[in-house]
């Protein structure tokens, strides 16, 4: 029997599976192995993906933080579908839209509109994309308009198009009279109700010069995510004796909340909530990456998560409880991952080179190759 780090129950081997401490949504496959476990069990890995994990990348600001960091790659010379960016709960009401559906709007590359006809999940208002197994087994439908712009570029509108919704059941319906050219990438022939829509929404787009849109909040949408963050980089770092503290029992107390537990005692915060410093994001945060720093601070060892240098969060992940010298030494200086989930590489560097590289003494020369090429087509859309 083993215990899995998460629930703490004792399970047998069979009922343990690969957990990526930092989720493959940021680019945590290509983290060193150290972060990937196989010490939780397989309903936590499927609950905690579901309620705690996509909980945080569903969030609007994190969900297109991640799309825009998808499209800084992008290389005119070769094109590629780039991820259309959620707006919110449309004001549209398309015929026969159920109670239990929402319209949602999204933009393509070049403003194209999309509006996605989905199931709504009460449990889950927040999620951009609703609930992401529902709209995997139940079919829901959206409707595609092209924009003026898009003839600047028609080949990337059609390879967002064909991308768009990948994984999900959805009935892909074109509004824009284009032809037959739609087919070969995954467009249906309108049904009755499907041209009723397309009406609709070819009216709606017309006539209305604003568009209402609602996004949906959901305030400590981080919270159990972080607490999880903390938990798994401890395990991976110190092994299991990191979460037999007084700190580690008041972070599960965070994961497993429940009022009648009381107010866990946590350390973090977000920069979501609280504001936050230009020039502190800026040296923790490389663009169009995810930056994971840990740092020993006399309160305990801290793991600094950052977005495309625009997001951040910070937690204590471990208290010195139960380490020894062995344990703290290897992180003195600190520690910093680079996740490129676009280039599928990950970079494991010591804090001070980091700096070094940030502030420019010692430029990094992988990282400043990367930065190079991103700033070449940087203006490519702005400019067509
Ligand atoms: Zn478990």
């Amino acid at each position: 029997m083993s215990k899995c780090i998460y629930c703490r129950q004792d399970k047998d081997p069979a009922e343990f599976t690969l957990e990526h401490v930092f989720p493959q949504f940021m680019g945590g496959a290509y983290a060193p192995d150290c972060f990937k476990t196989r010490s939780v069990c397989k309903p936590c890995n499927s609950n905690l993906g579901l309620f705690v994990d996509a909980g945080f990348e569903k969030n609007w600001f994190v969900s297109n933080r991640l799309r825009m960091n998808a499209r800084a790659f992008f290389d005119p010379n070769s094109p590629v579908g780039l991820p259309l960016v959620c707006m919110g709960k449309s004001d549209f009401v398309p015929p026969q839209l159920q109670e239990c559906e929402v319209c949602e709007s999204w933009l393509g590359p070049f403003g194209e509109q999309v509006y996605w006809v989905r199931p709504h999940d009460e449990r889950l208002f927040w999620y951009t994309g609703g609930n992401p197994r529902t709209t995997k087994t139940t079919e829901s439908r959206a409707y595609f308009l092209f924009s003026e712009r898009s003839e600047k570029n028609p080949l990337i509108s059609l390879l967002s198009f064909r991308d768009a919704f990948e994984g999900r059941r959805v009935r892909k319906i074109m509004c824009t009279e284009v032809g037959d050219i739609l087919t070969g990438i995954g467009f249906k022939a309108p049904d009755e109700l499907d041209l009723l829509r397309v009406k609709y929404f070819n009216e709606a787009c017309r006539i209305s010069k604003t568009k209402h849109i609602q996004l949906a909040m959901y305030v400590p949408f981080d919270f159990r995510f972080l607490v999880k963050l903390g938990l798994g980089v401890a395990y991976s770092l110190f092994g299991s004796k990191a979460l037999q503290t007084a700190y580690a029992e008041e972070l599960y107390k965070a994961l497993w909340y429940r009022n009648e537990n009381g107010q866990p005692q946590i350390n973090g915060s977000s920069s979501i909530m609280h504001g936050n410093n230009p020039l502190f994001t800026k040296v923790v945060g490389e663009a169009n990456a995810v930056t994971i720093m840990i740092i020993p601070t006399p309160e305990g060892v801290a793991v600094n998560l950052n977005l495309g240098e625009s997001l951040n969060w910070v937690i204590k992940c471990a208290s010195y409880e139960n380490l020894t010298e062995d344990d703290i030494h290897p992180l003195r200086e600190g520690r910093v991952l680079l996740l490129y989930r676009q280039l599928q590489r990950a970079f494991d560097l010591a804090l001070p080179e980091y700096i070094a590289h940030k502030c420019g003494n010692q430029p990094h020369p992988e990282l400043t190759g990367i930065s190079a090429k991103l700033a070449l087509h940087r203006d490519y859309f702005k400019n067509l």
